[in-house]
């Protein structure tokens, strides 16, 4: 299948190019029941039978009490191939909706992420794999640039504070057309999160600048593409090494 394929090799070029995964791994996916979640999982499970690097595989979901249905068919479709799926109810997010039903992404997202790393490690992993996008990649850098004075996007590939798990990011190549299309081709209930229908300003405003033709490849290529001696931080500027360097070509997603 055509729509495969490209998902494959993007995931693959990702995982070779940043080292996500390494002989011996024990990964755990975060699956949220979202389209990007499904076709991570989908396309890992495909390179764990064809990959000569070994490694197993695992999964978890996060449950904060904002999913519109209910999560376990995603469950029961990982565990019918042989996936170990943990539901894990974090009482801590279920008590803030009540607590402050009109909480931000911040507080979510840490919460969510205290729970991710306990969950990881009660599944033996050594690795965790989130299903951010390029749609993702872009979108953070644009946030970090136009909101809080940065010039940063996502890491492919992280570490936990002790040190003991890595985080990765394989999906980093592959935009939401490919995600939403794989994840209906493959006729999987999607379940959404009940934030996915209330899009703020701010979101919708960079995802429209994204929408113009050619933005997403170009954003996406100017992650790799750093050119510190024409940007203002000291800490990377050598006015010596400064070269006028033939651009390079774009990322095509
Ligand atoms: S979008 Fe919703 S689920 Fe996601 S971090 Fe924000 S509040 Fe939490």
């Amino acid at each position: 299948m055509h729509l495969e394929k490209a998902l494959l090799r993007k995931v693959g070029e990702a995982i070779k190019r940043f080292n996500m995964i390494r002989e011996g791994d024990r990964i755990a996916v975060g699956v949220s029941g979202g389209k990007d979640s499904t076709a991570l999982m989908q396309a890992l499970m495909l390179l764990h039978r064809r990959s000569p690097v070994r490694f197993s595989l695992c999964a978890f979901t996060i449950e904060q009490g904002k999913f519109v249905r209910p999560i376990e068919p995603v469950g029961q479709f990982l565990r019918e191939r042989g996936i170990e799926w943990v539901h894990y109810t974090d009482s801590a997010s279920i008590r803030l909706i009540d607590e402050k039903p009109g909480h931000g992404c911040d507080i979510c997202s840490r919460y969510r992420r205290r729970a991710v790393y306990e969950v990881a490690r009660g599944l033996g992993a050594n690795v965790i794999a989130l299903g951010h996008t390029a749609d993702d990649f872009c979108e953070s850098l644009l946030r970090n640039a136009m909101y809080n004075g940065r010039i940063s996007a996502l890491p492919p590939v992280t570490r936990s504070r002790q040190g003991d798990v890595r985080i990765i990011r394989p999906l980093v190549y592959v935009s939401e057309e490919i995600t939403r299309a794989y994840a209906e081709s493959l006729g999987i209930a999607i379940v959404p999160c009940v934030c996915s229908f209330k899009t703020g300003t701010v979101r919708r405003s960079i995802r429209e600048i994204m929408d113009e033709p050619g933005v997403k490849a170009s954003l996406l290529s100017a992650i790799g593409n750093i050119d510190t001696s024409r940007l203002l931080d000291t800490r990377y500027f050598d006015a010596e090494k400064a070269t006028d360097e033939p651009v390079p070509e774009l990322v095509q997603l």
